[in-house]
């Protein structure tokens, strides 16, 4: 598990302002929630994170060290989002594995290995009795198990969770909400979780981080920011 900072961090699209001076440490095993509005740039700060986004300035620092110039691959994240892509020629076991299977070099497992860690993480989400089905044979909530499954399964530095239940029904999306945060719990991962959803927000972390327009207008246990807004913003959007 690792700590993760961002640093006067920017980003334009072109003469596009998106992200305006993002400031945050979020300590190692933290779940930090980002929430706003659809367009305030959630995304764009985790696609950054995650390296599949360049920042347009600031330094973004895993373990105090800065990543900025370092490839997806070699940062350590693990991400889920909304649509959770499972490889659908292969079943539940050899998705989990498949991230496990790539690595190589001082990274490398030998297949006992693999298998224990395939089996560890599909016992604590309760998947173990269909590790030989194929992702088209899933439920929803099935499916997005298998994807987190296969995020966590490397043991990542740190998660980053796009709006990942926001593909679900009511009553599963609840379910899973429950099932993250116990998840965490149990595993101690790094986390961010974007949402646009107040209930989620409120419900599930250990901070939030309130965004709009791509500018954070406060970072506040849920509660505080609930009872005390910085802003009429957050005030709006949290009640
Ligand atoms: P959110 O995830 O909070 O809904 P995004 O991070 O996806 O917001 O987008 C933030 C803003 O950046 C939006 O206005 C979006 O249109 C814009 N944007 C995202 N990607 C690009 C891009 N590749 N080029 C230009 N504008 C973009
Ligand atoms: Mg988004």
């Amino acid at each position: 598990m690792s700590s993760l900072k961002l640093q006067n961090i920017s980003k334009a699209y072109g003469k596009l302002d998106i992200l305006k001076n993002i400031n945050l440490d979020i300590e190692e095993g933290e779940f930090l929630v980002l929430v706003g509005p659809s367009g305030c740039g959630k995304s764009t700060t985790l696609r950054m994170l995650a390296g599949l986004e360049e920042v347009s300035s600031g330094n973004i620092k895993i373990d105090n060290n800065i990543v900025n110039d370092l490839p997806p691959s070699s940062r350590d994240i693990g991400m889920v989002f909304q649509s959770y892509a499972l490889y659908p020629h292969l079943n539940v076991e050899k998705n989990l594995g498949f991230g496990l299977r790539l690595q190589k070099n001082e990274n490398q497992l030998s297949e006992e290995e693999i298998e224990e860690r395939i089996n560890e993480i599909a016992n604590i989400l309760g998947i173990t009795d269909i590790l030989e089905k194929m992702p088209r044979s899933l439920s929803g909530g099935q499916r997005q198990r298998v994807a987190l499954g296969r995020a966590l399964a490397r043991r990542p530095k740190v998660i980053l969770m796009d709006e990942p239940l926001s593909n679900l029904d009511a009553k599963l999306r609840n379910q899973m909400r429950v099932e993250i945060r116990r998840l965490h719990d149990e595993i101690g991962m790094t986390t961010i979780y974007v949402t646009h959803d107040q209930i989620e927000a409120m419900t599930l972390g250990d901070r939030l981080v309130v965004m709009e327009k791509g500018i954070i207008q406060q970072v506040d246990k849920p509660l505080e920011a609930y009872h005390r807004p910085k802003n009429t913003f957050v005030a709006s959007f949290l009640g």
